[in-house]
């Protein structure tokens, strides 16, 4: 079994409990306006022209963005850093793009993983069917799940596509009694009115005690060069990044409702 992988993050902090290692997977079925690993879009492996500056000479290169592993060969990858999973209670995080694009080949990824002994974590945009939950609810240990907007023409807007099957599939793994923390990328002038934090406080009061954390990710500009290098439009110019004290009312907001809420991951 084969997958398509674009990075492996080792001593990730901020991608689950403990020290992890993030493996990414190529292909999304999104395409949010301020989306930091547009060479995840597509599936496929990519070969992408690259300058690179050697003794004062510009050399024209080419770089491939994606490979394809077996799981046998990600597993040696991951079980590298066993010693410090098990004592910082960390794990492995599968991340993308989104990666349940590839179900086969992550659902056997967390299958070695559990046999390994290893916490799993999925961080997902929630846009998969329900069948392809279903094949990994039971192995997952913890969803990082995202949620972009409330709204669901400012959804399909700023994503490509409806919020129907992320609420859905939130209901879902909640009615599963998964653990879920919900990602929400603060984006200015996308999903930080007032009008839409109202509603994700509605949605956290829904769930109650089951959705206890929140991680609000300020938007970032660092991707801007990598839409330049892809050759994609960068629909975000002229937004500028946020830092994390302009986040920390937001901070303060939801932790009056008794989250635990962190800026980042
Ligand atoms: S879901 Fe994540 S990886 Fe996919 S387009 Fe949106 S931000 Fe990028």
């Amino acid at each position: 079994m084969t997958g398509i992988v674009f990075d492996i993050k080792r001593y990730a902090v901020h991608d689950g409990p403990g020290i992890r290692t993030t493996v990414f997977l190529k292909g999304c079925p999104l395409r949010c306006w301020w989306c930091h690993n547009p060479e995840s879009f597509s599936v496929e492996i990519l070969q992408v022209p690259r300058s690179v500056l050697l003794d004062g000479k510009t050399i024209e290169t080419t770089e491939t963005i994606g490979k394809e592993m077996e799981v046998k060969e990600l597993m040696e990858e991951i079980l590298k850093d066993t010693m410090y999973y098990e004592e910082s209670g960390g794990g492995v995080t599968f991340s993308g793009g989104e990666p349940l694009m590839q179900t086969d080949f992550v659902q056997a990824a967390i299958r070695a993983c559990k046999e390994a002994g290893l916490h799993v974590a999925i961080d997902t945009s929630g846009v998969a069917s329900r069948e392809q939950f279903e094949r990994i609810v039971d192995d997952a240990d913890l969803f990082l799940y995202d949620i972009k907007h409330l709204n669901d023409q400012k959804h399909q807007k700023y994503t490509g596509v409806s919020n129907r099957l992320v609420l859905d599939n939130l209901a879902f793994l909640l009615d599963q009694k998964k653990e879920v923390i919900i990602r929400y990328p603060v984006v200015p002038g996308i999903n930080d009115e007032e009008q839409q934090l109202l509603a994700l406080e509605e949605l956290l009061k829904r769930y109650g005690h089951q959705l206890p954390e929140l991680h609000l990710l300020p938007y970032h500009a660092i991707a801007r060069g990598k839409y330049e290098r892809f050759k994609l439009p960068y629909k975000m110019n002229g937004t500028e990044a946020l830092s994390k004290e302009e986040v920390l009312p937001y901070q303060n907001r939801f932790t009056k409702l008794g989250l635990k809420v962190k800026i980042g991951g």
